[in-house]
């Protein structure tokens, strides 16, 4: 019931005034995003990558409304490859980026979006590394495949993120379950409506179990993005069936939430991808999260109130 709530709020201007200038939001942020600058960040993935795991990096921001901040992003991202080269981390840790931070919804938003992530894309293969475009709400889709197929002619290593609430992923992972592709599968974090996406969770996790079905028994390489305990043994099972070997999928969860179950899956010998998100725009990330479980507002709430 709270979830649409706080994702119609995720998107208020007044509430991100609101909720970014509180005084205690701070150290309840810092459980999902645990740094503003690199130098927050680094011990961090030092840390992440020496207990046997693998890191995605988002610097947190979405919905930019200047050219100037989309090319801002593009710098971060850049600042950000430059250090993972330094600490020689480049094949570990890969790149997350969301296109709206890129520019693609300002006039000429698909041409600035390629335009400023294709600089990101070259940087990362340069340290052996690569990048995967999140998925945001339904009108943006079109372009991120779009701007995904273009810097896969140059970068095939470059992965996609699909959403099984969407009633078009099936039709998308068959498309993209081809050899040498990258697609992480996620529930889908955004508000919806039901001309376009399944809205009851029971038909959702149905329909993630299909596609990941699609997907394992495709060529490509599979990430399972999810901290569900019933997909993820699903997700072992379909691979087993598909004759996957541990190296061709892996696993991803968010950073601060079941550490536990990235620490057990990694000792497993599965591959297993920590999503450390960083920086100081993380009101949508943030608010977000809080949706995903009620209980994270509680908390939230509890700490403004005691405060
Ligand atoms: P759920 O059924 O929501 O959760 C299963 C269990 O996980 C819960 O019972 C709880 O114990 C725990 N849990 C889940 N969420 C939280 C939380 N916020 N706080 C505390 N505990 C929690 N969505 C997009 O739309 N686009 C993307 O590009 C995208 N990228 C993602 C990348 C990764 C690596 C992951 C893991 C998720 C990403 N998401 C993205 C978010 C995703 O769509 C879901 O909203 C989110 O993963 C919650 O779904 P779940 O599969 O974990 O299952």
């Amino acid at each position: 019931m709270l979830g649409p709530v706080i994702l119609a709020a995720s998107r208020s201007d007044r509430m991100r005034r609101l909720i970014s200038a509180a005084p205690v939001t701070k150290q309840v942020v810092d459980r999902f995003i645990p740094g503003e600058t690199v130098a927050d960040i680094v011990p961090i993935i030092k840390d992440l990558t020496a207990k046997g795991l693998e890191l995605t990096m988002d610097v947190v921001g979405e919905d930019i409304t200047t050219p100037e901040q989309a090319t801002a992003a593009r710098d971060a991202y850049l600042a950000l490859i430059d250090h993972l080269k330094d600490l020689g981390l480049g094949e570990r840790v890969e790149m997350s980026v969301k296109l709206s931070m890129f520019g693609q919804a300002l006039e000429g938003g698909h041409e600035l979006a390629l335009a400023n992530v294709r600089p990101v894309v070259e940087a990362a293969a340069a340290i052996g590394t690569t990048v995967t475009l999140d998925a945001e709400d339904h009108t943006t889709l079109d372009s991120m495949f779009a701007i995904h197929e273009e810097l896969r002619k140059d970068f095939p290593q470059t992965g996609c993120v699909i959403q099984a609430y969407l009633f078009r992923t099936e039709a998308d992972a068959r498309r993209l379950a081809e050899s040498g592709s990258r697609v992480r599968l996620v529930k889908g974090a955004y508000k919806e409506p039901a001309e376009v996406a399944y809205q009851q969770k029971h038909e959702i996790d149905k329909a993630y179990v299909r596609i990941l079905r699609t997907l394992m028994e495709g060529e490509g390489y599979p990430m399972v993005g999810s901290h569900d305990p019933r997909l993820i043994a699903i997700a072992q099972e379909l691979a087993h069936k598909a004759g996957r070997k541990l190296d061709e999928y892996e696993f991803q969860m968010l950073y601060g939430i079941r550490g536990d179950e990235h620490l057990r899956l990694a000792a497993e010998g599965h591959r297993m991808r920590v999503y450390t998100a960083y920086g100081t725009d993380w009101y949508g990330y943030f608010m977000r999260r809080l949706a995903e479980k009620p209980a994270n507002l509680r908390f939230f709430l509890r700490s403004m109130v005691s405060k």
